[in-house]
């Protein structure tokens, strides 16, 4: 059996960084990926990362060929089309990139750090011995062999199929499923269009309560004349079928007139408060795997690769002290939490209310700014929901029947207040973990039940 200091399965944006932090460290490191080396990096997405996740990590930004359109802000329209926010500054700058030239980067510099890549190698399993994760047990797509690789620590950055994380034992504690309510499936397609797209600096996003049930549809401008367009709906019971959807409410737009499709494909993004705990005994959790996803938008290269990082930086911890216990490894979670967790679990409690509004709601919303688009990107931006009711509005709300709108809009503000407080406050230990739990458990429901 070979054997590493450290197994990541997976080599997308999450495992990547995780790989590269532990290899430059001189730790002997393993990624695996059931890509071919040369497909990694080509995966269904949206392309687009904030600036500031370059900044936060220290990673060069795109450049090149990699980067393909800068982008200055986001618009976002109403169902009706009446109204537009249009969120602008640092916080919503960034980059529209060449997916796989991105990931081939990533790789690279894991691997320039010493990590070594097995691809086209499907993992299966955990390998357990004495109730810690000991290796895992892999097949090569080339050959059909069956292998065993081990290692002090795994990491499951496996992307959205968490093949590690559903097969971990109950007596860890982590959440091993995720409900289908809480992940958008999505169709998406690179197009090129006719005309020049006018402010090719700004990604569009479109909210459409009714027939784009708990999603959203977008057109991100990755050139003048190419676009990336797709749409995601809630996986809830019943679920439209997202390409055809795509193709009834975005084909039919003036704009994709004459339009061809490059490429296009299907995709699924977890889009909740992170699981936790994200560690066992000798294993850690990472990035969709560990629904380290933006609830609202659900971008998550930025921060699968933040998550990678830093899961990279306690495992060297717990290497140095040769103890990688639950214990030695609990502290990731809580440091997640911190930097970006939190804000996830806010944003995933506004998510809530957003999936249960009317189109009617959304509208009067948006027309009457209950969020001013400063606001909403501070809110974005992780902090607290501002609500900007005046007299007036509030009359206005009387008089369309529209009050519970308010209402419900004050309970959130109230609910992501309280959950963020818990997942800044994330136990220490182990010990505290049943009591976190119950207190999380009791504000998710409350806002379910909005
Ligand atoms: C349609 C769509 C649009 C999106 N748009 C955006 C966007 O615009 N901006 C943004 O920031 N995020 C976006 N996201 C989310 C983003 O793609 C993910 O959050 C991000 O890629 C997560 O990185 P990761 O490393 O956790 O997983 P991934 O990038 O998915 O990487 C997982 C890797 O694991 C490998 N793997 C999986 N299972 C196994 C196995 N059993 N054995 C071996 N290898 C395995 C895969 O081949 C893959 O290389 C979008 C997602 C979708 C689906």
């Amino acid at each position: 059996m070979k054997n590493f200091d450290v197994i990541i399965i997976g080599a997308g944006s999450g495992g990547c960084l995780a790989a590269k932090t532990v290899a430059e460290a001189g730790f002997e490191v393993c990624m695996i990926d059931r890509k071919k080396e040369q497909d990694i990096g080509n995966k269904v997405c949206g392309d687009a990362i904030g600036k500031h996740h370059f900044d936060n990590i220290g990673l060069a930004h795109p450049s090149g060929e990699e980067l393909e359109q800068k982008i200055d802000g986001i618009k976002i329209y109403s169902p009706d089309m009446e109204t537009v926010v249009t969120v602008k500054g640092e916080g919503v700058h960034g980059y529209l990139v060449n997916r796989q030239l991105f990931g081939q980067r990533l790789l690279k510099d894991a691997k320039d750090a010493g990590a070594t890549l097995t691809d086209s190698t499907v993992v299966t399993e955990p390998i357990m011995k004495d109730g810690y994760v000991f290796g895992v047990l892999a097949k090569d797509l080339k050959t059909g062999e069956k292998i065993e690789i081990s290692a002090q620590v795994v990491v499951d950055a496996s992307g959205h199929s968490a093949v590690l994380r559903k097969k971990l034992p109950p007596e860890f504690g982590i959440e091993t499923e995720v409900k289908n309510e809480d992940v958008e499936v999505c169709y998406r397609e690179i197009r090129e269009v006719k005309e020049p797209i006018a402010d090719p600096g700004f990604c569009r996003i479109y909210l459409e309560l009714k027939r784009v049930p708990g999603g959203y549809y977008w057109i991100f401008p990755k050139s003048s004349t190419t676009v990336n367009v797709g749409l995601g709906v809630a996986m809830t019971e019943g679920f439209p079928n997202p390409k055809d959807l795509y193709n009834e409410v975005i084909l039919s737009m003036p704009f994709f007139k004459g339009s061809r499709a490059l490429t296009g494909g299907g995709g699924l993004v977890p889009t909740r408060r992170p699981i936790s705990p994200m560690v066992g005994n000798g294993v850690i959790i990472i990035g969709d795997a560990a629904c380290q996803v933006n609830p609202i938008h659900g971008g998550g290269i930025g921060s699968s690769m933040m998550g990678g990082v830093k899961a990279g930086e306690v495992i060297i911890k717990a290497l140095e002290k040769g103890d990688v216990s639950r214990e030695a490894l609990w502290p990731y979670t809580g440091i997640f939490m911190e930097l970006y967790g939190a804000k996830q679990a806010g944003l995933d409690i506004f998510r809530m209310l957003l999936q249960r509004l009317t189109n009617k709601e959304m509208n009067y919303g948006m027309a009457h700014h209950l969020i001013t688009d400063e606001d909403l990107l501070k809110t974005s931006m992780g902090k607290d929901l501002k609500l900007n009711i005046t007299e007036k509005t509030s009359r206005l709300l009387k008089g369309l029947g529209s009050l519970s709108l308010l209402k419900k809009l004050n309970a959130t503000r109230k609910l992501m207040k309280r959950i963020k407080t818990l997942y800044r406050n994330y136990p220490s230990s182990p010990e505290g973990l049943g009591e976190w739990q119950e207190k999380v458990n009791l504000v998710v429901e409350k806002a379910k039940k909005m």
